[in-house]
């Protein structure tokens, strides 16, 4: 227990603490996520490389299942980062695999949010928002783009069955 009296301070370690407690104790969906512990050590494990490949901490990383992405009953955590100015940026944590960081982004088809490349470097992540990986001979998606449920039912990248 922390050596003081004082109301904990918001983004502190206390107040950090108490929150992921209340979550996981609020976790009743199916398929379970922070209150199944491999689920939950693999989703900061996700963020901390997120936070790596960013330059950035690993607290500055918000987590949240994505249950779009819930191949059987294990979902992919979505980690978002929002900057000062509001700016918003997301990625997943693709089988929620800490070696499989995913940028998330329009589908260049049908607009949609779709996992589209690979996060190994800031560059990767660069080349997404200046467009230069998305054009159409650069355009080379992860295997997950293809069939992703995020797809319109009509988009040519939507699941088929
Ligand atoms: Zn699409």
């Amino acid at each position: 227990m922390p050596d003081t009296t004082a109301t904990p301070t918001a983004g502190g370690i206390t107040a950090r603490a108490l929150h992921a407690a209340d979550r996981r104790r609020r976790d009743t969906a199916h398929p379970p996520t922070w209150r199944d512990q491999r689920w939950a050590e693999r989703a900061e494990a996700c963020a901390r490389e997120l936070a790596a490949l960013l330059g950035i901490t690993p607290s500055q990383v918000q987590i949240s299942p994505d249950y779009t992405r819930a191949y059987g009953d294990w979902p992919w955590p979505l980690l978002t980062v929002t900057e000062p100015d509001g700016t918003t940026h997301r990625f997943l944590g693709a089988h929620n695999n800490p070696d499989q960081i995913f940028t998330l982004g329009p589908c260049p088809a049908c607009g949609k949010q779709a996992p589209l490349g690979w996060l190994r470097s800031l560059a990767d992540y660069g080349a997404q928002l200046d467009a230069t990986a998305l054009s159409d001979d650069a355009f080379d998606p992860v295997p997950e783009f293809r069939a992703d449920p995020g797809h319109t039912p009509t988009c040519p990248h939507a699941p088929t069955d």
